[in-house]
């Protein structure tokens, strides 16, 4: 029997090598893990080989894999109508849209669906430019914002990639206190100096001609830079002040990532549109979204709004939303994530800081962290692209899925992972992380 699961495991290997085009990747040097199944905090080959996957995937898995009741309902979705357009309405889709605007801010009652992240961006960004009749967006350099069109620009981390799109973009610098381009000393000297340079790029750029800022609450991919005090209240200001729209990015820091359903929910901000996908069903179904304020929403209300794809609603992502949603109120995910980070996941990653010399700095709260590594802690210059990709093989060789941005390792396992599973994950990260130290990087 095993011989045949490993059958199974070469198999799957070997198709996906012959004929699987990757994202991401130059495709001769991938090696990729083999999944077969799942359950929780983890996944397994076709042989029974184990992985603790502390990326949950692309940080979406929030509920964890295969939770029954959201594979149930997808199921029975598919039996009764698995597909329609977007045009119908459709009990499950407006369930959906219902329980997700019930978490959002008062004067936020329309959902407008998308398949993913990057084209909620798009369409948020459009609405911001028809509302406004303005035509710039500003996002920050350190942001991951999609990849299609206007999100790759949005998307300051890859302004160095070609692309035709590149139109009424700009980016400024957010906070980043650890290499803080402000010359900053405190949290609270980052964020006023951060805001100043902001507003000074929207009166350099002219205030009547932005249409939005698009942020992400806490970056993710850039490197998990949760705010500082006072920023995000700052931003809103600067966008009150010049009447721009204020999107909120939540794709992945929505959703209970941070320990809290909107990520926005521990500031003193509320966004004019939110842009959603990845937690909102822990992409058991491909979905995103864009949470609309009502005066945003009313701009369309006898102009048409020019957006949509074939999938946009899905029957199956509308009945995974709502199981998902109410699979977390119901077993208390959100909480959760916030207890298991500030009491064990946040600890432990401390007390590796503690111990390990290639760690400079250690930041995030709830199931959303960054382990920055540093080869030299006085001048934070960050270790080599082959030191990560020595990282990366040690952690998967000891069963650990890791997820990894430049000198980063983020640890973001699913809201549901225990404490056993935390000390087990940290265990993987001692081990690799103290053979390091203990050598040349
Ligand atoms: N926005 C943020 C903050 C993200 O992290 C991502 C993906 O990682 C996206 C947008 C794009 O989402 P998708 O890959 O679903 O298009």
């Amino acid at each position: 029997m095993t011989a045949v699961r490993v059958d199974l495991d070469a198999r799957a290997y070997e198709l996906d090598r012959s004929h699987v085009f990757h994202s991401w990747s130059a495709q001769a040097a991938l090696h990729p893990v083999v999944l077969a199944g799942g359950r929780g905090c983890r996944v397994w080959d076709h042989a029974g080989r184990e992985y603790l996957d502390f990326a949950s995937q692309m940080v979406n898995v929030n509920i964890g894999h295969q939770h029954p009741v959201v594979t149930a309902a997808i199921a029975d979705q598919a039996a009764r109508l698995a597909t329609i357009g977007p045009a119908t309405a459709n009990l499950q889709r407006g369930e959906a849209a219902q329980r997700i605007t019930a978490l959002a801010p008062d004067g936020m009652d329309k959902v407008f669906f998308t398949n993913g992240g990057a084209d909620a961006n798009e369409n948020a960004i459009r609405m911001a430019r028809l509302h406004t009749g303005r035509d710039k967006v500003l996002s920050t350099y350190r942001s991951y914002h999609g990849n299609t069109g206007a999100a790759v620009v949005a998307t300051g981390d890859w302004r160095r990639m070609p692309n035709e799109y590149a139109r009424g973009h700009v980016h400024f610098f957010g906070p980043y206190l650890y290499r803080s381009e402000f010359w900053a000393s405190s949290p609270e000297e980052e964020s006023e100096r951060a805001l100043r340079h902001l507003e000074r790029v929207v009166q350099c750029e002219g205030p009547s001609t932005i249409a939005a800022i698009l942020l992400e609450t806490v970056p993710g991919t850039a490197g998990i830079l949760v705010p500082p005090p006072g920023y995000l209240a700052g931003v809103r200001a600067i966008a009150d002040r010049y009447g721009i729209v204020l999107i909120l990015d939540e794709v992945m820091c929505g959703f209970g990532r941070t320990g809290r359903w909107f990520a926005f929910d521990g500031y003193d901000v509320r966004p004019d549109l939110i842009t959603f996908a990845k937690g909102v069903n822990s992409g058991y179904v491909p979905v995103g979204g864009v949470v609309i304020s009502d005066a945003i929403a009313r701009t369309f209300d006898d102009t048409v709004f020019p957006g949509g794809l074939t999938y946009s609603g899905h029957p199956l992502a509308a009945a995974s939303i709502v199981a998902a949603l109410d699979v977390m109120a119901d077993e208390g995910i959100v909480a959760h994530a916030e207890r298991i980070g500030r009491t064990a996941l946040g600890p432990a990653l401390a007390e590796l800081a503690g111990d390990c010399p290639v760690i400079g700095e250690v930041r995030g709260e709830g199931v959303f962290w960054a382990v920055e590594l540093v080869a030299d802690r006085a001048t934070r210059e960050p270790v080599s692209a082959a030191t990560m990709a020595r990282v990366k093989s040690d952690l998967i060789a000891r069963g650990y899925l890791p997820f990894l941005a430049d000198n980063r390792i983020h640890v973001a396992p699913p809201c549901v992972v225990t404490e056993a599973e935390v000390a087990e994950g940290a265990a993987i990260l001692r081990d690799v992380l103290t053979a390091l130290s203990a050598e040349e990087i």
